[in-house]
């Protein structure tokens, strides 16, 4: 019974903690962490490969030289293009 019980904690354990790798990454792409967390907790497979998608969409391309920047760089790292906040 106890034994149960403590492998349902470390599963539940492990579980969340894979989770918080796809809330991260979600988060880092303006979306809710907690949702991500509970989402990546259930379903770390799909969560995980969803928030790759994310992060993938979001990174737009520099205008200037079109190479792949951070959404939440303020410059272009190759050519130095400055990107005006569109928030
Ligand atoms: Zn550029």
């Amino acid at each position: 019974m106890l034994d149960s019980i403590i492998k349902y904690i470390v599963i539940a354990t492990v579980a969340m903690s894979l989770g918080l790798l796809p809330a991260y990454i979600a988060f880092r792409n303006g979306r809710n962490m907690l949702l991500w967390w509970i989402y990546g907790t259930l379903l770390f497979p799909a969560a995980i490969v969803h928030a790759l998608m994310l992060g993938r969409m979001s990174m737009g391309g520099c205008p200037y030289c079109r190479s792949i920047v951070d959404r939440n760089a303020d410059y272009c790292k190759r050519c130095g293009y400055e990107f005006r906040s569109s928030e």
